[in-house]
């Protein structure tokens, strides 16, 4: 029996499906305005581990997941700047090449670390007649009003607003901040369409039966995630920052469109910190993936590093604590390398592992489960087959470990590095065929070419 902690309920529940053995689940993507660091990265490890999990316990599993390209302002309050308008100035690029740029490292940096994405990831500038459909239904139903600068939701006709996050309205009247925008009749209110500035072209803006603009960020959640899964689904995730503001507009938007509840279970992911802060941008204290491998380390065991904290825990990041998550893999490797075939498992542990998993994913408890079975008296083949069971949860690719332990020993040969050196002064020509032909050789001499 699988149990998650529902932020909804605010307890942990048994896990039961609309429809079972099918299972939907949402996942809010990342905003492709910049690099995505650690910190974002930590929330995809803990929904892919969220769905091998499910995966495990036979469930049948459509995941859904967006991309926001658009529409999503610097400040929760929907004031500020457009943070793809803002990047694409800041990298000097259009916030079209901007959006493709950010997909690819988010991608890039998934695969390294064994997040299987959908196929089809949902970009949000591909459904704007969605969102434009929802809002006006959301009109017909005299849930919306107009202001100077968009069409907003008027929270105060949505009953149970608060009811995902528990806030008390009285406390957010209290403690409201200024950036209040002109005509918002709520503090909570929220737009849902926002108009373009009148002296200004912005590069992604729509027509609109209100006018040309863009829409606000919540909109498109809603509208995307229940076109692909429907009005009424199973599983919503998203960082703890979504519970408040996001999520809670998600939900008022969608019920109260469709006069049905929303999502039956929402799970939210705590923040990595380092030294104590929450990993940001604006703080700049961020690493990616890149800044990982390129340090020497092993892709997976960053992901190692984060099954050895709870998802509903913070974690803080260090390198030592890299180091030691590396050093933990490495062993792990070792001593799997050295399995024979695999035959019957260790009954009691796969017991034991499937009990951690399903509280909630207790990825710690089910890491030492993994030692355990390491250090008992099973034979190696029995040791193997139920490591390699583990490991469709753990996503350590373990049954390739000795394949990665020699890897790791092979010098690159003197004349792989005159060819790369050869195929970096050919791409710095531009000479794509030629260095493309290089990089083949490099390939069939047993080696990987990656560009970052
Ligand atoms: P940002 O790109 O900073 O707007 O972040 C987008 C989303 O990624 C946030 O809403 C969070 O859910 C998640 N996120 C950002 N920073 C962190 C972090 N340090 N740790 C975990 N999740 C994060
Ligand atoms: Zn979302």
């Amino acid at each position: 029996m699988l149990k998650l902690y529902n932020t909804l309920s605010h307890q942990t529940e048994e896990f039961k499906p609309i429809n079972p053995p099918h299972v939907g689940i949402y996942s809010c993507g990342p905003t492709v305005y910049d690099y995505q660091h650690i910190g974002h990265i930590r929330r995809y490890v803990g929904d892919d581990i969220l769905i091998r999990v499910l995966k495990f316990n036979k469930f049948d599993i459509k995941h859904v997941m967006n991309i926001t390209d658009v529409g999503h302002l610097t400040s929760d309050a929907d004031t500020g700047e457009d943070k793809m308008e803002k990047g694409a100035k800041k990298f000097g690029k259009s916030v079209w090449d901007l959006a493709k740029m950010f997909e690819n490292q988010f991608k890039d940096s998934c695969r390294e670390l064994n997040v299987e994405l959908p196929k089809d990831l949902m970009h949000a500038t591909d459904y704007i007649k969605e969102q434009i459909e929802l809002i006006k239904i959301l009109e017909e139903k005299k849930f919306t009003y107009k202001t100077k600068d968009g069409i907003y939701f008027d929270t105060s006709k949505f009953k149970d607003y608060f009811k995902l996050s528990g806030q008390n309205p009285k406390e957010l009247k209290a403690g409201a901040r200024v950036e209040v925008v002109e005509g918002k009749r709520n503090v909570s209110d929220f737009a849902l369409w926002k108009f373009s500035p009148q002296n200004e072209k912005r590069q992604m803006e729509w027509e609109s039966p209100w006018g040309v603009g863009f829409p606000g960020w919540h909109i498109e959640c809603s509208a995307m995630s229940m076109k692909a899964l429907g009005e009424n689904f199973d599983i919503h995730t998203g960082g703890i920052d979504h519970i408040n503001i996001h999520h809670t507009n998600e939900i008022a938007q969608s019920e109260a469109a469709t006069g049905k509840s929303f999502v039956n279970y929402w799970v939210h992911h705590n923040f990595l910190t380092v030294d104590g802060q929450k990993m940001s941008k604006s703080l700049g204290n961020t690493y990616t993936v890149g800044d990982v491998i390129k340090k020497g380390f092993d892709p997976l065991a960053l992901r190692y590093l984060y099954l050895q904290t709870h998802y509903r825990q913070e974690m803080n990041f260090t390198w030592e604590a890299l180091e030691a998550a590396q050093t933990a893999l490495n062993r792990l490797r070792k001593e799997v390398a050295s399995f024979d075939e695999p035959k019957i498992g260790c009954a009691e542990y796969e017991k034991e592992f499937l009990e951690a998993v399903n509280d909630d994913l207790n990825m710690p408890k089910a890491l030492s489960v993994v030692w355990e079975v390491l250090a008992s008296s099973y034979p190696k083949t029995a040791k193997a087959e139920t490591l390699f069971k583990f490991d469709e949860i753990l996503g350590l690719n373990l049954k390739d470990s000795r394949q990665i332990l020699e890897s790791q020993k092979k010098e690159i040969p003197k004349e792989v590095k005159k060819l790369l050196e050869e195929r970096e002064v050919l791409r710095k020509a531009k000479k794509y065929e030629e260095a493309d032909k290089i990089r083949n050789k490099i390939i069939e001499m047993g080696f990987k070419v990656e560009d970052r």
